[in-house]
Order: C-alpha cells, then sequence, then structure tokens
C-alpha cells in the first residue's frame, strides 16, 4: 500500500471505528460487530501508522493513552466562570426557588428540564473545529486542572465530533457501581488503600498523571451543558446555524454532535410535575448502574435564563434537588426474631425511631447470624444505618466510640419465638428456620400469601381479617378461606352483612384461577410468579397420545388434580429439564412436593373447589400471535389493571418482563411511562401502546 492508498485507508479506519465508538459508548446501543471486531479495526489502523508515522494525527482513537506526565498537573484559567447550583433539599425549598424565578419574568410560563444528578466530577471539555483540545477539571470555577491525558482515555469522550465546531461544554465523569467495586476489590488485593465511593475513585482516576492507570478504571461521563450556545448559533457553520432556544435543545444537540448525553432527563411544565419525577427518580435510584444524589432542574428557555441570570456563586435559573440522606445514626434498643412464611428465623434490629431517607425507620434486618458476627453488632450498640429505596433499613457499621460496658451480646434463641419449636440450621445454609409446620407465624404469613395480588387475589381480605380468623380459630390453612361462609365473617368485628356478602363473592371468584397464579400463592421456596407460570404451562395438558399431536404440543386440558399429579411425578431432572428453571428451584419444588401435609393441603384445595381458569388452555391448544413473546409494561394503562394485563399475555401464551433486556419484544407502554420505556426505545425494542396491545392480544 502506497502512502496515499494508506491515508485513505486511514480516515475511513477512524471514521469507522469512531461510529461504533458511538453506538456503543455514547448511545449505549448494542451494535452490530462485536469488540473484537472493532478491536480488529483498531489493530489495522495502528498497524498502518506505524508504518506511517507522520500520518499519526491526535484524534486518531489509537493515540487515546499518551505518555506519563511528570510533576503535577498544570493549572488552567476557565473561559467563562464554571458555577455551581445552589441545593435545594424539599418541596418548600423548590416552591420557594419557583416563586423567585417567576418574579424575574413576570407572566410567563416556565418549565423546567429536569435531568438525574450524577455524583461524580464535573469537567470541562474544549474542541477546536471539532478535534478535542484539552480537558480540565472544574477547580474553584475559576482556575482548574489540565486533564487533558486522562480524560481522553474515556471512551464515550469523543476525540473528533460529527461537525467542526469550536465548543466548550461541561459533564460530568463518573464510574459506575460495578466499576468501582472491582476497583476496590483489586485494590484490597494489592493492598492498597480503597476508595470511599465512586465519586471519590473517579476524581482520583481522573487526576492521575500515568493516563494507563485512568484508562483501566472504566470511566464514563454524561455531557449537560455548554454556556455558549450563541457560538454555535453565529459562528458555527451553516449545517448548526439552527438557533438554540432551551436547554433540552442543548441536550438533542450535544448528542448529535457526538456527547454520551444521560437519556433519562425530562420536560416538566410546573413543580407537580417535577415532583413527581423526583420521586420516581429517587425510588428507582439503586437501579441506575451509577450514583445519583438528586435532580438537576433547570429553566428550559435561554432566554429566560438570561433575564433570571446569576448571583456571585449560582446561576439562579438552576437548582439541584438533593435526595434525603440515606444514612444516619441511632442506637439498637434490642435485637429480636422475626419467623417468615417459608420458616426462616431472621434477626432484627429494634431501633431508636429516627428518620432516613424521608421515612421514620425502627427496624433494621441483620439477616442472619453471620451478619450478626461480622458487625460485632451488640444490643445497645450505636450504630450507622442505611435505607435504600423502599427496602427494610440495614445496619452497616456499629460506632464502637459510644460504647459503655452495659452493651449485651445478642444470642439467637434455641427455640422458635412464637412456636417454641426448636429452631435448625442446614450445615449448607445461614439462616435458621423453625421446622414446625403448623408455626402460627408461618401460617399467618402463608395465610397472607396465598390471599395476595398476585396469587389468589382475593378482594377485600387484608392481614387485619386474615389475624381475626386465625384468632377466632376459624382458619388454619389457605382451604379453610375457601370454605369460609357468610356466617363465619359475622362474626368479625366491624363486619356487616354487605361487607361479608362482598367478602364471600371474592372467594368464589377467586376459586376459578390461573395455575400460574397457584402454584405461586403456595409459597413453594424459590418459586416467584414468573417461574410459577413456567412450571404450569409445561403441565398444564395431558400429551396426545398421537405422536404427531403430541409432537406438536397438543393434548387434553387437565383437572387441577392431574397437573398437581404429573408435577408429584416429575422427577429433579424432569423439573431441570424446564427452560427458566434451575436446580435450586427444582429442589424446591420437588421437595415441597414430596411432602405429605402438603399433599394433604393441596387434596383439601381441590375438594373447595379450586378449578383452572379455562383461559389458561387457550395457550396450549391455539397458538397465538404473542405465543413465546415477552412483554414489558411501563406508565399506567386505562383498560386493565397492570396485573389483569399480565394475565392475558400469559394467557395467550406469552411471558412478562420486570426488567428491560434484549430478551424483550414489546414495551407496553401507558400513561406517564418510565426509564424502562426510554431504555427500551435505545435498546430498539418495539414500544406499542395500549390499543396496538389491545390488538396485539385479541
Ligand atoms: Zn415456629
Amino acid at each position: 500500500m502506497n502512502k496515499q492508498e494508506a491515508k485513505k485507508r486511514i480516515q475511513k479506519l477512524r471514521e469507522e471505528i469512531s461510529h461504533w465508538n458511538y453506538q456503543y459508548f455514547a448511545l449505549n446501543q448494542k451494535t452490530d460487530i462485536t469488540e473484537a471486531a472493532r478491536d480488529a479495526l483498531k489493530k489495522e489502523l495502528s498497524e498502518l501508522e506505524r508504518q506511517f508515522p507522520d500520518l499519526v494525527t491526535p484524534d486518531s482513537p489509537t493515540q487515546r493513552i499518551g505518555s506519563v506526565l511528570s510533576g503535577e498537573l498544570k493549572k488552567v484559567r476557565h473561559a467563562k466562570k464554571i458555577y455551581s447550583l445552589a441545593d435545594i433539599f424539599n418541596l418548600e425549598g423548590l416552591k420557594d426557588w419557583e416563586k423567585r424565578i417567576e418574579k424575574l419574568v413576570p407572566r410567563e410560563k416556565v418549565s423546567y428540564v429536569c435531568e438525574p444528578k450524577i455524583d461524580g466530577l464535573h469537567i470541562v471539555l474544549t474542541y477546536k473545529k471539532g478535534k478535542f483540545v484539552r480537558a480540565a477539571t472544574r477547580g474553584n470555577g475559576v482556575i482548574g486542572e489540565d486533564v487533558s491525558h486522562t480524560v481522553r482515555t474515556i471512551e464515550s469522550v469523543p476525540l473528533k465530533l460529527k461537525k467542526e465546531v469550536d465548543i466548550e461544554v461541561g459533564g460530568e465523569v463518573f464510574m459506575s457501581k460495578k466499576s468501582f467495586e472491582k476497583l476496590n476489590k483489586s485494590q484490597k488485593k494489592k493492598d492498597q488503600t480503597l476508595f470511599a465511593n465512586p465519586r471519590n475513585a473517579a476524581a482520583g482516576s481522573v487526576r492521575q498523571l500515568d493516563p494507563r492507570i485512568t484508562a483501566d478504571r472504566n470511566l464514563d461521563t454524561f455531557i449537560y451543558n455548554s454556556d455558549e450556545p450563541d457560538r454555535w448559533e453565529h459562528k458555527a457553520g451553516h449545517d448548526l446555524s439552527v438557533a438554540l432556544f432551551s436547554q433540552s435543545e442543548i441536550l438533542e444537540r450535544l448528542k448529535e454532535l457526538g456527547f454520551k448525553v444521560n437519556p433519562h432527563y425530562k420536560v416538566c411544565r410546573n413543580i407537580q410535575e417535577i415532583k413527581g419525577f423526583y420521586n420516581s427518580v429517587k425510588k428507582k435510584r439503586n437501579d441506575y448502574g451509577y450514583e445519583i444524589d438528586g435532580l438537576a432542574i433547570k429553566v428550559d428557555s435561554l432566554e429566560q435564563q438570561d433575564k433570571m441570570g446569576r448571583t456571585a456563586k449560582t446561576p439562579r435559573w438552576a437548582v439541584a434537588f438533593k435526595f434525603p440522606a440515606e444514612q444516619t445514626t441511632t442506637v439498637v434498643e434490642d435485637i429480636i426474631v422475626q419467623v417468615g412464611r417459608t420458616g426462616a428465623v431472621t434477626p432484627v434490629a429494634v431501633l431508636k425511631p429516627v428518620s432516613v431517607a424521608g421515612s421514620t425507620v425502627s427496624r433494621a434486618t441483620l439477616h442472619n447470624q453471620d451478619e450478626i458476627k461480622r458487625l460485632g453488632i451488640k444490643i445497645g450498640d450505636t450504630v450507622v444505618i442505611q435505607k435504600a429505596g423502599d427496602v427494610i433499613p440495614e445496619v452497616v457499621k456499629v460506632l464502637e466510640r459510644f460504647r459503655t460496658g452495659k452493651e449485651r451480646k445478642f444470642k439467637m434463641p434455641k427455640l422458635c419465638p412464637v412456636c417454641e419449636t426448636k429452631l435448625v440450621k442446614p450445615p449448607s445454609e445461614v439462616v435458621f428456620r423453625c421446622p414446625n409446620k403448623k408455626c402460627f407465624a408461618q401460617q399467618r404469613n402463608s395465610l397472607i400469601h396465598f390471599v395476595s395480588k398476585k396469587a389468589l387475589n382475593i378482594d377485600g381480605m387484608g392481614k387485619s381479617i386474615i389475624d381475626q380468623l386465625i384468632e377466632k380459630d376459624l382458619v388454619t390453612t389457605p382451604a379453610d378461606i375457601l370454605t369460609l361462609k357468610k356466617g363465619d365473617l359475622l362474626e368479625l368485628e366491624h363486619f356487616a352483612d354487605k361487607a361479608a356478602d362482598n367478602l364471600i363473592k371474592a372467594i368464589e371468584k377467586a376459586k376459578r384461577v390461573h395455575l400460574g397464579r397457584f402454584l405461586f400463592g403456595l409459597g413453594v421456596r424459590y418459586v416467584g410468579e414468573e417461574t410459577a407460570d413456567l412450571l404450569a404451562r409445561n403441565v398444564l395438558l395431558e400429551p396426545s397420545p398421537t405422536p404427531r399431536l403430541r409432537r406438536a404440543g397438543r393434548g387434553r386440558n387437565r383437572t387441577l388434580k392431574e397437573a398437581i399429579d404429573s408435577i408429584k411425578k416429575m422427577g429433579l431432572e424432569d423439573l431441570e429439564a424446564i427452560e427458566g428453571i434451575g436446580d435450586k428451584v427444582a429442589l424446591g419444588i420437588h421437595q415441597y412436593f414430596q411432602d405429605k401435609n402438603h399433599l394433604k393441603l393441596l387434596s383439601q384445595l381441590i375438594k373447595a373447589g379450586i378449578k383452572i381458569d379455562s383461559l389458561d388452555f387457550e395457550v396450549a391448544t391455539q397458538k397465538s400471535r404473542i405465543t413465546g413473546k415477552t412483554f414489558l409494561f411501563t406508565g399506567s394503562l386505562k383498560k386493565f389493571a397492570r396485573d389483569q394485563a399480565k394475565d392475558l399475555v400469559r394467557a395467550k401464551g406469552g411471558r412478562v418482563a420486570s426488567a428491560v433486556s434484549k430478551r424483550v419484544d414489546y414495551v407496553v407502554a401507558g400513561e406517564k411511562p418510565g426509564g424502562k420505556f426510554k431504555k427500551a426505545r435505545e435498546l430498539g425494542i418495539k414500544t406499542i401502546g395500549e390499543k396496538e396491545f389491545k390488538k396485539l392480544i385479541r
């Protein structure tokens, strides 16, 4: 290849590589070519560059990792002061802010762009004619440090933009939770200091002198502002000459230029919508792969931003709405044990009530005895507790300095605190169990599970009714619930004639049930909603005696008894052969259906009149358009309750997923769809509305 040809080839290779990098790193899309294929392109490129060294340019993808800096990082002065945002911590603060800014633009409508606030390190990237020239830290806002050599190793930072523009952009460098864990693991192995959190780790990685270290740490970026939209407008050349009017347009434009922009932003028209979005992000914050510490809220209109201006420290048109602290300290007043539905005995710390993550907490799970040992926790200790989302809080650390000597050790009781049966612990497990199948605690929790929404869904039968039924000795097993009479219910507190009628009706209705729901309601260990459904589908039909029909999956509808008998007959291997059922789950199912108490219960349930809902059989007898397809629901549907829609899908032979993945065929978006919707779009999954969904399942 002569130099002229090499030059052309090099040009094409660079374009191809940056195209795939953009798809993969910035748009987060699954690419048609694998990483190995991208590497092959890079290898060919560096080979050519080695042959023709004078064709190497700084924006070549081979040039991400440069040489090690000596001395220290160079100081740089920012072209414009980098402001930080004022923090607000609650709805009052948000409302006050709204009042202040509305006065600055009287009689105008204000809308807002809300972006998840990434807990990372702020950086400023400078491009000249579309080429990366510098990256700097925020520093004190006026003077920062030059970190070009490390930031250019981050693959989501484009070395060359899609347009030849002069531009300065701001954003966040961060480390994903996964990379953070991996990094700390390897630090530990090397006996080096651990990082306290992903933000510190990201900052430490960017401020390295040796770019090879940074390149190794899997940093990522989200870019969200450009302080000079007017410059794009006037100087950026004809195809970028469209004037930008809003922050949301800036975000879209940044994406077009090749930057990675967080897809989870939302334009809100008022405080009410901001509040809703804030709550939904807060609820999902643990599902994001990176740390978020609140929302950045900006007035969308650039013209209004100009009118509002800045104070000495912060812009008036933006605030950071922080999440409430998720950790706090309190005192352990006692450690008790609780017995769950499967008999698992869990130690629980009884805390001096304390407010954390916006709610008052008085209990924290201690998981098991190993965890108690690991924490070294004693009754009377001062501890740090942590609350993640809606799950029960955990104790993360004991503050031993506060010990007075009066603290008491916790001892796992030998007997079940509820029924006084001796607790057992299989050697392979960490959890103690109450082996008494008639244990009140287990009974109560099993009953609650059996009637719950995702199982038999008996409308109107709540915990307090179950408690009274047990108290009055009216109910001990799920089968007893199905044989309740109106007269029984009238014995309960505050139970009027009408309420009793309604509950009896609900019980009757629940007797026709999808087999999957029924199996889920039994509370078989490790069998969740989806597994129950898989199992159900495998036993619904008695395979046809004619081989041809049998191979086509045809057969006769089974009764509930026949279906249960066929599960009973399945060996471990038969169960494991069902796609989606692993060995642990198979063992749980097998053990359940061999236990003679369970078999007794099952025959009582059949006797009580439970029947398989005929809708179930349609799955097996007719192939519908959605047979084998996987659905995911997001947002609220108008015509269906969420569980009803899921049932319909299952009844037609489809599957229901709870998280977005490549496995999903359709995302059904109702009103106000959440982040799942956006993610699905990014993955290129087909998204449909309620109308189309209705057509599909017809
Ligand atoms: Zn017990």
